[in-house]
């Protein structure tokens, strides 16, 4: 394992990121001299709560919304959870939710959760995605319905990086006067949002896919939604979530906010040329590999390759080696030895889903990074795909 001093090529930022050095400058002060408690009647406290409304104005200008429609929360999947169950007992007779068959396990699992625990009072319509990832809109129309509460579709899909057209289902749930949900947290700081242009009632962000800390995100919702608070204590958030206020991971996420727009040009610009690089080496230099997920309509910084005929978990193994990380699409590691919901909804062939790596960059990439693990992948696969009883009877 590399140590702190080892040089790391880091590609897994779809997961977790690095906290920018500026993020952590912003966050220190209010550790140890800061550290009023935001509600407090004193100047001391007083101070702190001004600074988080300062982070607030930096969320909501990255969001193109206003200040009073952002939350605060622990994570993306608080918020994911917040937003779904805020819905459904602002509704308690409607009895459906519509999804999609690729969102992450924050949403996933909790519409699970919903029609097991419940004995199936609530059901759920998960939509197809194509070979590609993307939707079907035509049997999303056709799912809309008088009974359906809320509709949660991620805007990115943090496997394949794909995007999907949430503005445009949105306003179709709106015609319909139904509750419009979206888990951001892999778009924020990649696509521009402005959501004061859209008809989306939730967005959720996680801070640590930003370049802020883990353990702090936000839930965006629209003026004039109705809203159900998901943890009630304190009149913190404006009575919208109880719990003493994570403060410097708050201020943290404020100021990577404003980082993300400044660097969003880049992200989409230098970042996707290295992800496109990367890509393109790949699937040039080392046969039978693929591409998983649709080549435009996709985040800039992700990149999801198959190569057949190995295990997903025997390459990460391998390019652990050379201190390279990514991630698998097979989760060996969960027990299962099933490979992806993701993939599997997408049909990608069982032989190639096993072997699924995802790279995600960052703005702190390298060109030399990328040259590094083009160098290092068509050896480590080759050496693989040896072992491998499948490959020799195809070859
Ligand atoms: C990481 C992630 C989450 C969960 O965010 P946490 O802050 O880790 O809870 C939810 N949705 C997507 C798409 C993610 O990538």
């Amino acid at each position: 394992m590399g140590a702190a001093n080892e040089r790391v090529v880091y590609m897994d930022n779809n997961a977790t990121t690095k906290v920018a050095p500026e993020v952590f400058e912003a966050m220190k002060p209010y550790f140890t001299e800061l550290y009023g408690n935001p509600s407090s009647m004193h100047t001391f406290g007083g101070a702190v709560s001004e600074s988080i409304k300062k982070a607030r104005r930096q969320v909501a200008n990255l969001l193109g919304t206003e200040p009073e429609e952002i939350t605060f929360t622990s994570c993306g999947t608080e918020s994911d959870s917040t937003a779904i169950l805020s819905a459904l007992r602002t509704y308690p007779d409607k009895r459906h939710i519509i999804t999609t068959r690729v969102e992450h396990p924050a949403v996933k699992s909790l519409c699970e959760n919903l029609e097991m625990v419940t004995g199936n009072k609530y059901r759920v319509t998960r939509l197809k995605v194509d070979s590609e990832g993307l939707l079907d809109l035509e049997e999303y129309r056709a799912a809309l319905s008088e009974d359906t509460a809320i509709v949660s579709v991620m805007w990115a899909n943090n496997e394949t990086g794909v995007v999907y057209p949430v503005e445009e289902m949105a306003r179709m749930a709106k015609k319909r006067d139904i509750l419009f949900h979206t888990d951001a947290v892999q778009a924020v700081g990649k696509v521009p949002i402005n959501l004061g242009e859209l008809d989306i009632d939730f967005l959720s962000l996680s801070g640590h896919k930003l370049h802020a800390p883990k353990g702090v995100g936000v839930l965006y919702t629209r003026k004039g939604t109705f809203f159900v608070p998901f943890l009630t204590g304190g009149h913190q958030e404006h009575g919208r979530r109880g719990g003493t206020e994570n403060v410097s991971s708050i201020i943290g996420l404020g100021r990577a906010c404003e980082l993300a727009a400044e660097k969003m040009e880049e992200e989409n610009v230098r970042v996707k040329a290295l992800r496109d690089k990367l890509e393109q080496g790949l699937l040039k230099s080392i046969p039978s590999s693929m591409r998983n997920g649709h080549e435009t309509n996709r985040l800039p910084n992700t990149a999801n390759i198959s190569f057949e005929f190995v295990e997903g978990e025997a390459i990460l193994l391998h390019m652990n080696r050379y201190n390279i990380c990514a991630s698998s699409g097979s989760a060996c590691t969960s027990g299962s030895l099933e490979p992806s919901h993701v993939l599997r909804a997408m049909g990608v062939p069982f032989t190639a889903a096993h072997g699924s790596i995802r790279f995600s960059l960052s703005v702190y990439n390298t060109e030399e990074e990328v040259d590094f693990v083009l160098e290092k992948m068509p050896a480590i696969i080759a050496s693989l795909r040896e072992m491998s009883p499948f490959w020799e009877k195809k070859g």
